[in-house]
C-alpha cells in the first residue's frame, strides 16, 4: 500500500477536501504559492498554462490551436479552455482538493466553472487574490526560469537555484520562458486588467475572495494562504 503523505494524513482529519482559486496578474507568484501548497497541504496543481505549454510541445490539436495567442501574450479562447477543464477536473485525482492556477481568466470562463462543479458536485472554498504592481511583475519575471522537466521555478536573483542555470531538483538545464520578454509581460499585464480584474469583483460579491499582498516573499505568502485555507 503506498505510504500516506504527512498532508493526506492531516486532511484525513478535515471534514473534506479543499478547492482553491488563485487570482493574480501574470508574474503575480501564483505559479510558485500553488507549488508550496502542493507540498504543504497535499492538493493537486491545475495550471492551464502548464497544460497548454505541454499541449504546444507534444504539437497536439490543442497545442496547435493555442500557440499563437500564448506567444502574443493573448487569451486562447475561452471554448478551448472550458473543453480542458471540463476533462480535467473530471480526473480521479481532483477529489484529494485542487488549486486552481490561472483559470478562470475572463467572466465566461468562471460561468463554465460553476456549471462545471454544479455537474460534478463540487465547491470552490476559497478564492486567493495574490496583489502586485506592473514594476514588481517585470522586475520577477525578467530574471524568472523554469525546469522544462519537472516545472519547479526559479528566479535569478529572488529565487536562485543552488547551481546557476540547473534545476535543483533533477539537474535539468533551465530554461526562460518564451512570453516573459518585458514587451509581452506588458501586454499579458493589460490583458489580465481588462479581462481576469473583473472576477475580483464577481468572487467578492460571492463573500469567497481573499487578497494577499504578492510583493512579499514566498515564504510569507505561503504562511498567509495556509492560514486562509485552514479557516
Ligand atoms: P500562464 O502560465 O498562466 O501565465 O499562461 C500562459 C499563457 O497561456 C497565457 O498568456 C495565455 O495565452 C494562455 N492561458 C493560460 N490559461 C488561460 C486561460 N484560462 N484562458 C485563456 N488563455 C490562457
Amino acid at each position: 500500500m503506498p505510504r500516506k503523505s504527512a498532508a493526506s494524513t492531516r486532511r484525513g482529519k478535515q471534514a473534506r477536501a479543499k478547492n482553491v482559486i488563485l487570482l493574480g496578474a501574470p508574474g503575480s507568484g501564483k505559479g510558485t504559492l500553488a507549488k508550496r501548497l502542493v507540498n504543504a497541504e497535499g492538493l493537486v496543481h491545475i495550471s492551464t498554462g502548464d497544460l497548454l505549454r505541454e499541449a504546444v510541445k507534444n504539437n497536439t490539436a490543442l497545442g496547435k490551436k493555442a500557440q499563437e495567442y500564448m506567444a502574443a501574450g493573448k487569451l486562447v479562447p475561452d471554448s478551448l479552455i472550458i473543453d480542458l477543464m471540463n476533462e480535467r477536473l473530471q480526473k480521479a485525482d481532483c477529489q484529494q482538493g485542487f488549486i486552481l492556477d490561472g483559470f478562470p481568466r475572463t467572466v465566461p470562463q468562471a460561468e463554465a466553472l460553476d456549471e462545471l462543479l454544479k455537474k460534478l458536485n463540487m465547491n470552490i472554498d476559497k478564492v486567493m487574490h495574490l496583489s502586485v504592481d506592473i514594476d514588481t511583475v517585470v522586475g520577477r519575471m525578467a530574471g524568472r526560469m523554469s525546469c522544462p522537466k519537472c516545472g519547479a521555478v526559479y528566479h535569478r536573483t529572488n529565487i536562485p537555484p543552488q547551481k546557476e542555470g540547473f534545476c535543483d531538483q533533477d539537474g535539468t538545464a533551465l530554461v526562460e520562458r518564451a512570453d516573459d520578454r518585458e514587451e509581452t509581460v506588458r501586454a499579458r499585464f493589460n490583458v489580465y486588467l481588462t479581462q481576469t480584474k473583473p472576477l475580483i469583483d464577481l468572487y467578492e460579491k460571492r463573500g469567497q475572495l481573499v487578497t494577499l499582498d504578492g510583493s512579499i516573499s514566498p515564504e510569507a505568502t505561503l504562511e498567509r494562504s495556509l492560514q486562509v485555507i485552514a479557516k
